[in-house]
């Protein structure tokens, strides 16, 4: 995995910190093996680790209290069963009649949250005992750990990092976004992060908006190439790997912006291009349907890296 950073031609398929649905990561992981990707971000959840064995390298994501990475929603009895919240859901997560969410599709993206019209729908953090998850994972075979770290939460973002250090020797990862943290703040974090760790074995992941990707646009991807500059300006002894609203356009505006960087990381809209042949109960049988799939993966893939 190394090497894809240091040739700068690093690609991770992101299917979800918290997508716990091990056949769509298993889906997943086979459909852009085969379209040439070879690291993916996996929920550090056995189940899904061990559904993503032909992954050539897997990067397990973890997150800190109130990261929206790590967030499930739920729904109150306020619901009005008005049908809204299903209609905004991007990985199928809710159910109507009654109004239910299926824990492990949620990815705690709050699109549900900002449509409903009575507010019955709530967000908490599901947070995971480090060191009780982590060990067996590691065990099983990873390559890399990334810590999700964007609220202002210090204390509880050394404790967590901490313990990852402890448990895990290898690549480590930090995913961080301005959206809480001023520039500085997150440049004091990560200088203070990365203190005790070899030169070149942190991956700075530039969160631009997380879970933002649904468009195939510059607008989109802005904010993500803007984090790695800010990144990049500091001259650390870190890869640079962009994400949060990544599409195909990121590396050329990063490129046009003297941006250079190691890789990047596509999660909401590599997912959503292929959604249809993902969900379908006729991905394992049907060679045409899958054959449609790995042509519009393999092109996207040749036109993110393009650049
Ligand atoms: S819209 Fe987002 S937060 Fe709401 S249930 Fe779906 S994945 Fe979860
Ligand atoms: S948007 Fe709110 S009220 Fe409407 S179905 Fe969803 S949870 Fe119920």
């Amino acid at each position: 995995m190394k090497e894809l950073l240091e040739n700068r031609c690093f690609f991770k398929l992101v299917c979800g910190a918290g997508n716990e649905s091990a056949e769509d990561v298993r889906r997943l992981v086979k459909l852009y093996s085969d379209a040439g990707c070879e690291v993916f971000d996996l929920s550090a959840n056995y189940e899904v680790i061990a559904a993503a064995q032909n992954a050539k390298y897997k990067c397990v994501s973890v997150g800190i209290k109130d990261d929206p990475h790590i967030l499930k929603a739920q729904i109150n009895s306020k619901c009005i069963n008005c049908g809204n919240c299903i209609k905004v859901c991007s990985n199928d997560a809710i159910v109507l009649n009654p109004a239910n969410i299926i824990s492990k599709r949620c990815l705690g993206c709050k699109n549900c949250f900002s449509v409903c019209p009575v507010q019955a729908i709530s967000l908490t953090s599901k947070e995971i005992n480090l060191k009780e998850t982590l060990p067996p994972i590691i065990s099983a075979g990873i390559d890399c750990i990334e810590l999700h770290a964007t609220t202002e939460d210090e204390k509880e973002t050394d404790k967590k990092w901490s313990i990852i250090n402890q448990l895990y020797s290898g690549m480590l990862s930090i995913c961080i976004d301005r959206l809480n943290l001023g520039n500085k703040q997150v440049i004091t974090r990560i200088k203070r992060l990365i203190k005790n760790r070899a030169p070149y074995t942190t991956i700075i992941q530039t969160d631009g908006i997380p879970m933002s990707g649904t468009n195939d646009s510059y607008k989109t991807t802005l904010q993500a190439v803007a984090m790695a500059e800010i990144i990049q300006n500091e001259n650390l002894p870190v890869y640079i790997v962009l994400s949060g609203g990544t599409n195909t356009k990121t590396l050329k505006l990063a490129r046009l912006c003297g941006i250079n960087y190691h890789g990047i990381a596509v999660g909401s809209y590599a997912r959503k291009i292929v959604k249809e042949y993902i969900t379908s109960p006729n991905f394992w049988i049907d060679k045409k349907l899958y054959n449609r799939a790995l042509v519009i993966a393999k092109d996207f893939l040749a036109e993110t890296m393009s650049a």
